[in-house]
């Protein structure tokens, strides 16, 4: 029995079954029986014509046929008929030289083989061709043979001539115990063995029976024979290491076998095989599970039963790869379709299967990744749907943009001159008014400013977003425009009386755009004062470091949440939306400052303690500017 790399394959291992069987023939059965077994086990796992045991009478010397199998229950009288009639000796021919050599005698084709020419017209009507004879010995006297019988002429294999060797000594050891213990079932002797030392010092087993001699019922003597049994002791030792040999392979194997079998049954992902042409072999419960079917359902069908088109291309392109015997490094997704029509996704890996040389299947291990699958599907989905809200909502935005563009340059017209109008009746070029008609102007006046205010803002953020906010930059004094600033918003600070407090150092001049940066200045300013109850204060402190210009604008009004000091930047972003209406305003003055500050190549940021804000705005100095080239 040869093993590759350890593990037998499944010849091997029944022809290691067969050994194993062989050995462990009851010896006490009838002695025909015994030799029956043995030529049956033989021919079974040699997948045999037929096969004869012949034995050598210890006496005559005479060739005598102890056993058949498959053969019919009168062919050993008729082939000793056969051979009496045709004058053929069993002694001649190749069995003839076996037993004479005690050699081993393959004969390929019987008819083509000159010693056989006596048996051809037997070995025709039998209907086999080619056969083995192996000795089966005693120590080194040949006392019968093993003949293995095929119906056609064959060349023998290394494999073959070995195992025949194999059963032939095996037969040969059960033969000489059977015979031992058949010869003293009829006698009253007690048999026992014994170990002797003899002189020499070397030990030697002995059988010895003894017989009771008697004279009536009385016992007169006993008679003692005594067979030097050590070379077939040694044997049986021999044998016996050699079965345990076998038996622990066997187990070996077959827990190997149960091992590879519960992995296979039991794994997580599913496997199968596959014949050459896509056919299912075998299939694991994991994947009957997945397809929704029992073994019988799959095993035997074609892939394509299984698979959607393409999935189908895909594994028919793998299949004709592995059988050309090149195996694939990177795994194939392959949509396989249920027995309930539901639609699963598996990534599989498969090798291809080889029994000696020749590749006969693939085997396949499959993971489900239909839940990823389904995730992917959905995202691409939802990405899908998300590109399409994504432009609608550009082209919403284009189309808002445009809309505001519009309406607000429609709304500036009429506003400027309602403003200048009641200028005009405010100052009396008009003719007289009286108190209540000038406060009810002053109203609408402050309203109509309001308005345009926030117009203004509106048609700001229509140029950021266009991007071309068409700064008009120049040599400015940050000094005027802080000064500028403050009487922009004094009358709102009077009103809610709310003191400005100064703290302001002479400051270089910048390059940026005086009325712009005027504006931001006004609405950092106009916060302040709007966000902080009556009679509170506003700081604004002016002073250049190396940073550049800083400005700051302090209130006591009520403050920033902390998580809230860089949102207020963003467009429409109010902390309070209620603030809208108590404090009014559209949540755009910040977000255009910061566009403003961002083109000076400056920055702005606010601080809260809790009490009150800072609003900081640090604007690069010229020679900054000039010396980074902006
Ligand atoms: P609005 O026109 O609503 O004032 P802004 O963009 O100028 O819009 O300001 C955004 C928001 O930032 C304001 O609605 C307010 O919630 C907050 N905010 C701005 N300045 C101050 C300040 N000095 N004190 C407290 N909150 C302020």
């Amino acid at each position: 029995m040869r093993e590759k790399n350890g593990i037998m394959n499944k010849t091997e291992a029944s022809k290691l079954k067969a050994i194993l069987s062989i050995a462990s023939i009851d010896i006490t059965l009838e002695f025909d029986r015994i030799l029956h077994s043995i030529m049956e086990i033989t021919c079974v796992a040699m997948n045999a014509h037929s096969g004869t045991i012949m034995l050598v009478d210890e006496a005559t010397g005479e060739i005598r046929i102890a056993a058949s199998h498959g053969l019919g229950h009168d062919y050993i009288e008729k082939v000793s008929d056969a051979a009496r009639k045709a004058g053929v000796n069993l002694a001649s021919g190749p069995q003839g030289t076996a037993i004479k050599t005690g050699t081993f005698c393959p004969v390929p084709n019987i008819f083509e083989e000159p010693g056989s020419r006596p048996w051809h017209d037997i070995s025709k009507k039998l209907g086999f061709s080619s056969q083995i004879f192996a000795p089966i010995k005693k120590g080194t006297v040949t006392t019968g043979l093993i003949g293995v019988n095929w119906a056609k002429p064959r060349q023998f294999t290394d494999d073959e001539i070995n195992f025949v060797k194999d059963a032939a000594s095996h037969a040969a050891i059960v033969i000489q115990n059977a015979q031992t213990t058949d010869g003293s079932k009829n006698t009253i002797m007690e048999l026992k063995r014994s170990e002797e030392k003899y002189r020499n010092g070397e030990q030697k087993f002995m059988e010895i029976r003894r017989r009771l001699v008697k004279d009536g019922d009385r016992i007169t003597a006993i008679h003692g024979l005594g067979r030097d049994i050590t070379e077939n002791m040694k044997m049986e030792q021999q044998l016996q290491a050699t079965n345990e040999k076998l038996i622990k392979s066997y187990e070996e194997l077959k827990e190997a076998e149960e091992k590879y079998r519960d992995l296979f049954e039991n794994a997580g992902d599913y496997m199968y095989t596959l014949d050459t042409e896509g056919y299912f072999q075998t299939i694991n419960s994991a994947g009957l599970k997945i397809l929704g079917c029992t073994k019988e359902e799959v095993i035997g069908t074609h892939i394509s039963k299984w698979l959607t088109q393409e999935s189908l291309v895909v594994s028919q392109e793998v299949l004709k790869k592995q059988i050309s015997g090149e195996n694939l490094d990177y795994p194939v997704i392959i949509e396989v379709i249920c027995k309930n029509k539901e639609h699963r996704w598996g990534e599989v890996r498969t090798r291809y299967i080889k029994d000696g040389n020749r590749i006969t299947g693939v085997h396949g291990i499959a993971r489900d990744i239909t839940e990823k699958k389904r995730l992917e599907m959905q995202l691409q989905d939802y990405n899908e749907k998300l590109e399409r809200s994504c432009e609608e909502l550009i082209e919403a935005d284009r189309v808002k943009t445009e809309f505001i563009s519009k309406i607000t340059h429609e709304l500036l017209t009429p506003l400027t001159s309602i403003k200048g109008f009641t200028e005009l009746l405010s100052d009396e070029t008009c003719g007289d008014i009286n108190e209540e008609q000038k406060k009810k102007l002053d109203i609408i006046y402050r309203n109509t400013e309001k308005l345009i205010g926030l117009i203004k803002e509106l048609l700001d953020i229509g140029h950021l977003e266009k991007n071309k906010f068409g700064l008009q930059f120049g040599l400015v004094s940050m000094n005027d425009i802080i000064t500028r600033s403050i009487k922009n918003i004094n009358q709102q600070a009077k009103e809610k009386d709310i003191s400005i407090i100064r703290d302001i150092k002479k400051l270089p001049g910048i390059w940026g755009d005086e009325e712009r940066l005027t504006h931001v200045l006004t609405n950092i300013l106009a916060n302040a004062i709007k966000f902080t109850p009556s009679k509170g204060t506003v700081k604004i402190m002016a002073d250049e470091d190396k940073m550049g210009i800083k400005i700051s604008v302090t209130d006591t009004g009520i403050g920033i949440p902390e998580d809230k000091l860089t949102c207020i930047f963003e467009r429409f972003y109010q902390i309070d939306s209620s603030s809208n209406r108590r404090y009014g305003g559209a949540g755009l003055g910040l977000s255009i400052c910061k566009s403003i500050i961002e083109n000076h190549y400056g920055s702005i940021w606010a601080e809260s303690t809790g009490c009150g804000s800072t609003f900081n705005i640090v604007l690069p100095k010229l020679a900054q500017r000039k010396k980074k080239g902006v």
